[in-house]
């Protein structure tokens, strides 16, 4: 019989859990990743290109597309029942995602590496206002939210290539991990940032360190004691019911 996620890591076992997540677990809400095959740098290196902070803000419009696009489909398609098992587990949430589906599930202080395509941010430098944006219905093609407060032109309050990770988010992580007696990696590649930071930091200071992914090919030096194959939207409702 397959070892599954309650065998290595019951849930009643562990006070501090962290789940570290990634494109794998929004996949189920039809939101494809980005690398590697069918992802969406790697069939329009174009866009890709129009993604990097120093094409602002000529590129505001190719960033509403994709971001807010990205944001619409999580909408519409709402929380995986990964993400609502994560936050009935009452589990700190890292995540690589800016599709927002944590907080739509329930999960409270989320810490968003790269941003998240449900903010938005002014461009303006006498203003920096940062606001929810309401991506909910239909808007005209060209259309760019405005900033409330100053009428300046808003960006979508996610990390462009070019720019870094914001330094508070990042500590916060690295506290979390820190404290943490169980780390879960769920859909994620454990071999690029951050989870390549955030997992031996986490083993180090004690933690058990889980993989729950669909593929479990690991190149190199593996950060993991264990790895859990299958998909999440299976494999954590089973755990989080004791199975
Ligand atoms: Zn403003």
């Amino acid at each position: 019989m397959r070892t599954t996620l309650a065998d290595i890591a019951p849930r009643d076992r562990f006070r501090r859990i962290v789940a570290l997540t990634g494109a794998g677990i929004s996949a189920a809400a039809g939101l494809g990743t980005f690398r590697g095959a069918g992802g969406l740098w790697t069939a329009h290196p174009d866009v890709e290109a129009a993604m990097h902070a120093s094409g602002l803000p000529h590129n505001l419009p190719a960033l509403w597309d994709v971001w807010g696009g990205i944001r619409r489909r999580a909408i519409l398609a709402g929380p995986s029942p990964a993400h609502e098992a994560l936050a009935r587990a009452d589990v700190q949430v890292i995540t690589q995602n800016v599709d927002g589906l944590h907080q739509d599930a329930g999960s409270e202080g989320v810490l968003e590496l790269h941003g998240s395509a449900a903010r938005a941010v002014c461009l303006n430098r006498d203003c920096w206002h940062r606001t929810e944006v309401d991506l909910s219905g239909e808007t005209e093609p060209g259309h760019l939210p405005q900033c409330p407060r100053c009428g300046g032109p808003l960006r979508p309050d996610v990390v462009l290539f070019g720019e870094p990770l914001d330094p508070g988010v990042w500590q916060a992580s690295e506290e979390a991990v820190l404290d943490a007696d169980l780390v879960l990696a769920v859909g994620t590649s454990s071999f690029v940032t951050p989870a390549k930071w955030l997992v031996p930091i986490a083993r180090q200071s004690g933690a058990v360190c889980v993989n729950v992914n669909v593929d479990d090919s690991v190149p190199g030096l593996d950060p993991f004691h264990a790895h859990v194959l299958g998909d999440c939207q299976d494999t954590l409702p089973t755990w989080l019911s004791g199975g």
